[in-house]
């Protein structure tokens, strides 16, 4: 047995990172100041995006993404129901319809053909998400977007340092957002970003993140600057701290190293699993690079995931169900009428996944106590 519970996802911050947050806690800007800019450029080098907007979290950073689009209210958004709340949320808290479209068999993002199918005259744009950190197949779904004068967002809390044929998720769609949520593969503890390469779009999310104003709070507090300023838009206050944003700074330096060590776990997950008929492991389409947020196991349906889950659970072994379809969410059923029939993928896919630890600081043997456990669990049931 293990001495500590083995949660599903988990931060890993080492003293370089504890450095570079304790030196802006002793500095004069400890929000909105040059480490938010730093970070922002930081991140958009690595993604080879042009503008980068910080925010207090990847929720954020989702509402701004549609909040900047202008589009008028009601409008009809394309989304996933195979993903966290906070993606079709975001469409709610901007006055817009989410549309939800079943996900495809085997990677579980949203399936191209079931956009098609449900895009009318009030469509106005599509949130995709890449699954467990794989992007979604975007050349397929700019040539959907472009027919149909799409705008296209995507929510790539799972997959910083993805990639698509060689792409870096971050300028493969108009928008894409990212979240720095401990569980993500790099924290600032809350936090999250958007990325485009619009600028109009970059300068009105700006605004957004603080209220709406119009002048950049460095300039506003500077020394030769007036009182005035003038809010433009309705915006909230979702500014990001400077001592989070040192601490991304110092995370994304590692982000390679962390990646790298969950293909590795990934890799010897798949290798035990592989020729247990009981579990489908994970497909990772050929041109795609995941960026391993989760590793999901398909039980085959005559376990009930429900029981191995609670054993797991037992174990000290935090497995995890990812996702709940957002049509089952009592929210969603008093605010939309979605029937569960008419996604046969989701819900089939829903009934089986089980998502096992997946982190950079998984150690080996939390690695051999799981593989161990699943394996003894299922052979219990032959
Ligand atoms: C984590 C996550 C979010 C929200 O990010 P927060 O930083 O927690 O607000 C949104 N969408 C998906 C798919 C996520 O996994």
């Amino acid at each position: 047995m293990p001495r500590r519970f083995i949660p599903y996802g988990r931060q890993y911050i080492d003293d370089e990172d504890i450095g570079g947050v304790i030196k802006v806690l002793k500095s004069d800007w400890i929000t909105t100041g040059p480490r938010i800019d730093e970070f922002e450029k930081a991140l958009c080098k690595y993604t080879s995006a042009k503008f980068g907007v910080a925010v207090n979290s990847g929720t954020s950073a989702l509402d701004i993404a549609i909040a900047c689009l202008g589009l008028p209210k009601n409008s009809e958004i394309i989304t996933t129901p195979f993903t966290f709340v906070a993606t079709p949320n975001a469409i709610l808290y901007n006055s817009h319809r989410p549309v939800f479209c079943d996900i495809s068999e085997d990677t579980f993002n949203i399936d191209p053909r079931e956009i098609k199918k449900n895009i009318t005259k009030k469509t106005r744009a599509i949130v995709l998400v890449d699954f467990a950190g794989q992007p979604c197949d975007i050349e397929e779904l700019r040539e959907i977007a472009e027919e149909n004068d799409l705008y296209l967002v995507e929510d790539s809390c799972h997959s910083l340092g993805a990639e698509y044929k060689n792409k870096k998720v971050g300028s493969l769609a108009d928008i894409t957002i990212f979240s720095f949520h401990p569980v993500k593969q790099i924290t600032t503890g809350e936090g999250g970003m958007a990325v485009t390469n619009n600028e109009e779009h970059a300068e009105k999310m700006r605004m957004l993140r603080n209220h709406g104003i119009d002048i950049d709070v460095q300039k506003r507090f500077g020394p030769n600057t007036g009182y005035a300023y003038d809010l433009k838009l309705l915006g909230r206050n979702y500014r990001m701290t400077d001592f989070q944003a040192a601490l991304g700074i110092s995370q994304l330096k590692k982000l390679k190293k962390f990646i790298v060590r969950r293909e590795e776990i990934v890799k010897t997950y798949n290798s035990h699993f592989k020729n247990i008929e009981l579990i489908t492991t994970p497909t990772v389409r050929p041109y795609n690079k995941s960026a391993h947020h989760l590793y999901t196991i398909l039980l085959n349906s005559t376990i009930s995931r429900d029981e191995f889950f609670n054993k797991m659970r037992e174990l000290y072994i935090g497995v995890n169900v990812h996702y709940i379809p957002v049509y089952h969410h009592s929210y969603y059923k008093e605010h939309m009428t979605v029937s569960a029939s008419d996604f046969r993928v989701s819900e089939n896919v829903y009934k089986r996944i089980l998502s096992l630890p997946l982190h950079q600081g998984l150690e080996e043997r939390d690695i051999k106590y799981i593989v161990d456990s699943v394996k003894s669990l299922l052979k219990d049931r032959e």
